[in-house]
């Protein structure tokens, strides 16, 4: 099983240690069905990249003969995958030497080193624990990104796969419908979503959602944070604050910063990434899109750049469409 998977369930076997009543009815179960599933998903999920990029490769190193312009193809075609140059040069470089070296000529062979490389450079940092009480997770990103798609997947997810129960946190008070999508979710989920006024102080409603979540005994807070304020307030300085007002009210909170980039901008994104990081304080990514972008190479690129882990993928617009992000699952997702 992949690091990312048995890191989340440590972190949050945690959790259920900590809590005093009983959860061990709602442990997980059945990690080979979720192996294969995350598998299914993201062979299902990744077929525009694969079929733009990923599935061409066979065809251009699979040739009778492999020549300067077959690398020069294989390249050009990574970085229309948004990988980066420095990756996909890097890439080029060890296959070229890998076939020179073993004298490889069955494409089955350089397939098979292909999928070594990329799984290589997706290795997984180990993940934040999610220890609090309550532990809070603030999720952040642009307008746009599926961030509050994101915190009700999330929110799903973890219910049903670790027993967790979240409230939700509405913090974006500048945007009234930004408020009632997550309303929707929570309702549409069952769970409980604390929301300010409009245009009322974000700080508060983490202080309040904190605060639930202690009366109710609920395991995790998602803090669903604003993209985009009113011009004469600047969106990092509020994250900032809302950033401490969750480290005043919950000791060690934040416990995790999952910054959410739409697949579908590419390299576009990182900028954007960086600005979040610096303010914030990021711990981990959430990929979303993958299912609509002929871009997913960009995994290896973001995780190159900014060296942090991805740590969700988002594969559709559907509640379930959230797995935990599987480097071996994400390549086969590519290459099979
Ligand atoms: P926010 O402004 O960042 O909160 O973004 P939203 O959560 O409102 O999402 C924006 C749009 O992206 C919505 O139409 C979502 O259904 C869609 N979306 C979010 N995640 C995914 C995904 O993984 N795949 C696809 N295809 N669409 C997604």
């Amino acid at each position: 099983m992949a690091n990312g998977q048995w890191g989340l369930l440590a972190e949050w076997s945690t959790v259920w240690a900590k809590r005093p009543f009983d959860h061990s009815t709602t442990r997980p179960t059945g990690i080979i069905p979720r192996v294969l599933d995350s598998l299914k998903n993201f062979t299902a999920g990744l077929t525009r990249t694969r079929q733009a990029v990923f599935g061409r490769i066979a065809s251009i190193v699979g040739a009778s003969e492999i020549t300067d312009d077959t690398w020069d193809e294989l390249e050009a075609t990574l970085i229309q995958a948004d990988m980066g140059v420095a990756v996909a040069g890097e890439l080029i470089a060890r296959l070229k030497k890998h076939v020179r070296d073993e004298g490889v000529t069955q494409e089955h062979d350089l397939r098979a080193f292909l999928r070594q490389e990329l799984i290589a450079q997706l290795k997984a940092a180990p993940l934040p624990r999610l220890l609090g009480d309550p532990a809070v997770l603030l999720m952040v990103g642009v307008n746009g990104s599926g961030k509050t798609t994101t915190t009700a997947k999330l929110a799903k997810l973890l219910h049903d796969r670790d027993g967790v129960t979240p409230i939700l946190a509405a913090t974006d008070t500048f945007r009234a419908a930004a408020i009632d999508q997550l309303k929707e979710w929570g309702h549409r989920l069952n769970v409980e979503v604390i929301a300010g006024q409009p245009n009322g102080d974000p700080g508060a409603v983490v202080y309040d959602a904190i605060a639930a979540a202690r009366a109710r005994r609920a395991d995790l807070v998602i803090v669903d944070t604003a993209g985009r304020l009113h011009t004469k307030f600047n969106l990092m300085e509020e994250l900032k604050k809302v950033r401490g007002v969750a480290a005043k009210a919950s000791a060690g909170a934040p416990h995790a910063v999952l910054l959410v980039l739409d697949s579908t901008t590419g390299q576009n994104g990182l900028a954007q990434a960086k600005a979040f990081t610096e303010a914030v304080g990021v711990t981990g990514l959430v990929l979303t899109k993958l299912d609509g972008s002929a871009k997913g190479g960009v995994a290896f690129a973001i995780h190159r750049d900014l060296g942090l882990p991805i740590v969700y993928a988002g594969l559709g617009e559907k509640l379930d469409d959230l797995v935990p992000f599987d480097p071996e699952a994400f390549v086969d997702g590519l290459l099979e």
